[in-house]
């Protein structure tokens, strides 16, 4: 029988590659970079001995224990919450997403009770009629004052897009809060970071008999015409030569330096809320079990158009007015027309995804295509 071909050694990848071979399908795994892993990748920088996730942080956190479970048999976990705090212009670090002492801090007042926050939010919400835009979604929750300093600039740079012109979903991934609950996930039961490394997670899924790997291999339409079926996770409008338009996607330039112990803020990730290019700073010895001694590393995000940095796509851009997610339905369209073809994942389904999401996509779309293939 012939191997179903696998596009993309990522998250989205590597569940099907593992899923299919266990299975009982031979698979081929083919990625054009030198590593597994693909965003989730991370290496340990052999000067410090810092461990380094080379795309941007990673956190992991879900409610969906499938997922956990499903993972778990690739590695052990160790549990970490994450928190991020917003640097002021005046110096000052206050949580984000903002919460009870995000507003006692911005309006410089005491905000001792749940009720006392609801109630100066109250007083600065513009609701608008219709919400469609991040920033009618925000000036409905927190008004101008809030929505410029926290989301305005940093979503310009972060998208290159304003508010009023992106898609609300982006932003309504970060909860207001009017209690101080300064996790940036709280709503998710299971909060937890690979012990050895996202690279070694995706090295254990990999590693199966029936599972063939090729690093620093392209996709060839000709690879089509040999294999039983080929789950896609490269760009969908890639794959279709950009015939109807390129897709846009948001990348980022990470600038990594070290730094004495001593220099570092003391959190994990600081988000910048001035207009200079870049979003903000990781410091991965906050991480646990990511090393780190008298010098630590920090890297700070610039994000950029994919095509200044070496297509590398990282964040489908979505609009307000639906724009691009029609673009990608009529790549949708043409897809449905090749017999042996499914895309995967975040740039196959043009879908801003965390992990766990991806791992359930995975897991839900393997499990239909293995009932259909025997039925
Ligand atoms: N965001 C913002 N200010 C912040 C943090 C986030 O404006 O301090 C907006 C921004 O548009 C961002 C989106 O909220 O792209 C989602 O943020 P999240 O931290 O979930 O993004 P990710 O970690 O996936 O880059």
């Amino acid at each position: 029988m012939a191997e179903i071909l696998i596009v993309g050694a990522g998250m989205a990848g590597a569940v099907h590659a593992r899923r299919l071979a266990d299975a009982g399908f031979d698979v081929h795994v083919i990625d054009q970079r030198d590593h597994v892993g693909g965003n989730c990748f991370d290496s340990v920088d052999p000067a410090t001995g810092i461990r380094v996730h080379r795309y941007g942080p990673h956190l992991f956190h879900t409610s969906n224990m499938r997922v956990v479970d499903w993972l778990g048999q690739f590695t052990d976990w160790v549990p970490y919450e994450h928190r991020v705090v917003a640097r002021l212009e005046s110096g000052r670090l206050v949580p984000m997403p903002i919460n009870a002492d995000t507003i006692a801090a911005v309006l410089d007042r005491p905000v001792d009770t749940p009720a006392e926050a609801e109630a100066m939010l109250a007083s600065l919400a513009r609701p608008r009629g219709k919400v469609e835009s991040a920033e009618d979604h925000l000036l409905g929750l927190v008004g101008p004052q809030l929505t410029e300093l926290f989301f305005g600039r940093y979503t310009r740079k972060m998208w290159g897009q304003d508010l009023a012109e992106m898609d609300a979903a982006v932003v309504r991934r970060l909860k207001i809060r009017t209690d101080r609950e300064d996790r940036y996930f709280p709503g998710d039961s299971f909060q937890a970071l690979p012990a050895r490394g996202y690279t070694a997670m995706f090295e254990a899924m990999l590693d199966h008999p029936r599972i063939r790997l090729s690093l620093s291999t392209a996709f060839e339409h000709r690879m089509l015409d040999e294999c039983l079926h080929c789950f896609n996770a490269m760009p969908i409008d890639v794959f279709f030569e950009c015939r109807h338009g390129a897709l846009p996607y948001r990348s980022i330039r990470f600038h990594t330096t070290r730094h004495p112990a001593a220099a570092a803020p003391g959190h994990a990730t600081v988000n910048y809320t001035d207009s200079g290019p870049f979003t903000r700073e990781t410091w991965w010895h906050e991480l646990p079990r990511h090393g780190g001694d008298a010098t630590v590393l920090r890297t700070v995000e610039e994000p950029c158009d994919y095509r200044d940095n070496r297509m590398e796509r990282y964040y489908p851009v979505k609009a307000s007015d639906g724009r691009y997610d029609r673009l990608y339905q009529r790549y949708c369209a043409e897809a449905a027309q090749v017999r042996n073809l499914t895309f995967i994942g975040r740039c196959g389904t043009y879908q801003y995804l965390d992990m766990h999401q991806v791992v359930n996509q995975a897991l839900m779309g393997t499990e239909a295509w293995l009932a259909r293939a025997a039925a």
